[in-house]
């Protein structure tokens, strides 16, 4: 999402004669889209600030008239805006996620001096009116695209800031999805990744005035020519439903890949986290996807050492684990968040028990990962090549698991979809031979 973000700031400020650079001490302005959702995220803001404020007081230091408007962005804006302006007060302006669309305008107050200083903004408010309303078309897409059809969150898991910083719940209609789809195909994507905070939530305007799920979307967005792959994250047990099973068995472009995050394999955890599931209910789901489409893979997100998961609770996440055979998860320490019901719990966990279960979630995980990837040894799988390799002459593409395939070649490969026999699976990779 935050890469969307990004991607649609640029695509803002350029007609107002800005673009990127590389080279983040050459910048004119310097924008932090940040991420609130862990409190390690969070520091890094104020590390990255640390480093801004060195290179604004270095060219003021050298008579270099080019100052660096400095800028934060994204939820840690929204949800620390006053914070950040007391701590780091050369930040010149302090947005939200969803308000980011008046960038331009910001930038230009900002450069009007008041008094010979310059005004400071902070608009960390959530507008009545939709952003995506205001949002350019893009300019230029990569081969994998990411589309936004859904944001913000009403589940309020007793862990998570996002329903305080996204905002609630809202869907985009499809008219304006597919017409957005449309023009990521025609500029060259091939693969188009549905985005939201609960994707499989989404529940926007359709074409025929009904109400759409994110299944009969995906439907439609199948039909649009040139599309080669479909996926969509993040989504919610809770919001798995049958047109979406259903996409899932007729639906060839739509990725034998979900990443379906449990957090827990401890009802008793599961039911304080407010997920309002059962480890049986998320088993059952697995079971109907993989009926749907028999080689699916699954990746999942787990939080280890949630307030009060005791010994018991931690060795039924790796028994879920087990039971399940994940291609790949992604595991966290429970962080406290500022608001949040489960901060304020007694029965934190202590630190060094937190990095022990953290410790045994990955190592589980890593041996799944590689069993799984050198389960692929022996096939033919479609690579979509999209982006130089490591070394001079390699590209890099992925298969439909997220695995990352080199082979020789250049960026006449890029945007293609290609048969790669597999020889040898690694931690993160595969590797093969063209056929
Ligand atoms: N909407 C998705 C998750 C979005 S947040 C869902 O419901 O699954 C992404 C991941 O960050 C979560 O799946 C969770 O594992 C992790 N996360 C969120 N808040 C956290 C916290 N306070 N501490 C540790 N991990 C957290
Ligand atoms: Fe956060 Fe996801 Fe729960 Fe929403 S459903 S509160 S985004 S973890």
């Amino acid at each position: 999402m935050n890469v969307y973000d990004g991607q649609k700031m640029a695509d803002l400020l350029k007609p107002h004669g800005y673009r990127i650079t590389e080279i983040s001490e050459d910048a004119d302005v310097s924008i932090l889209n940040t991420c609130h959702i862990r409190e390690k995220a969070e520091h890094k803001v104020f590390s990255d600030l640390g480093r801004l404020h060195a290179v604004k007081k270095d060219r003021k230091s050298r008579d270099d008239d080019r100052d660096m408007i400095i800028a934060v962005g994204g939820c840690v804006g929204q949800a620390e805006g006053e914070e950040i302006t007391r701590q780091a007060p050369y930040v010149d302006m302090v947005f939200g996620p969803q308000s980011y669309h008046r960038l331009p305008e910001m930038l230009a107050q900002i450069e009007q001096k008041i008094k010979g200083k310059r005004k400071k903004i902070v608009d960390t408010q959530f507008p009545a009116i939709s952003k995506f309303d205001f949002l350019p078309s893009a300019s230029e897409t990569p081969v994998n695209a990411f589309l936004v059809v859904q944001e913000g969150c009403d589940k309020f898991c007793h862990f998570c800031v996002v329903p305080y910083t996204r905002g609630a719940e809202y869907s985009r209609s499809a008219k304006t999805i597919l017409q957005e789809a449309k023009h990521l195909l025609a500029l060259g994507a091939k693969e188009i990744t549905l985005l939201g905070q609960n994707v499989n939530g989404y529940h926007g305007e359709g074409l025929d005035g009904g109400e759409w799920s994110l299944g009969r979307l995906i439907y439609a967005l199948a039909e649009l020519d040139g599309i080669k792959r479909i996926r969509y994250t993040t989504s919610h047990p809770l919001d798995m439903h049958d047109e979406l099973y259903d996409a899932h068995r007729d639906v060839e472009q739509l990725m034998p890949f979900l990443h379906l995050p449990v957090q827990s394999g401890s009802d008793l955890i599961l039911d304080a986290m407010n997920r309002k599931h059962t480890v049986a209910e998320y088993l059952k789901i697995i079971e109907k996807l993989r009926a749907a489409r028999p080689d699916i893979g699954f990746s999942s997100d787990f939080i280890a050492g949630y307030p009060g998961e005791t010994a018991k609770d931690h060795q039924d996440t790796l028994e879920l684990i087990k039971n399940v055979g994940y291609a790949q998860a992604y595991s966290f320490k429970y962080s406290p968040r500022p608001g949040t019901p489960a901060s304020i719990l007694q029965t934190q966990v202590p630190e060094d028990i937190k990095s022990t279960r953290l410790a045994e979630l990955q190592d589980l995980v890593n041996v799944q990962q590689i069993a799984f990837n050198q389960s692929m040894v022996g096939k033919t799988l479609e690579v979509l090549f999209d982006r130089e390799g490591k070394l001079p002459g390699q590209v890099l593409g992925k298969t439909a698991y997220m695995q990352s395939v080199t082979l020789n070649g250049d960026s006449s490969l890029f945007g293609n979809l290609l048969s790669v026999k597999i020889k040898h699976g690694h931690g993160n990779s595969l590797s093969g031979e063209r056929l």
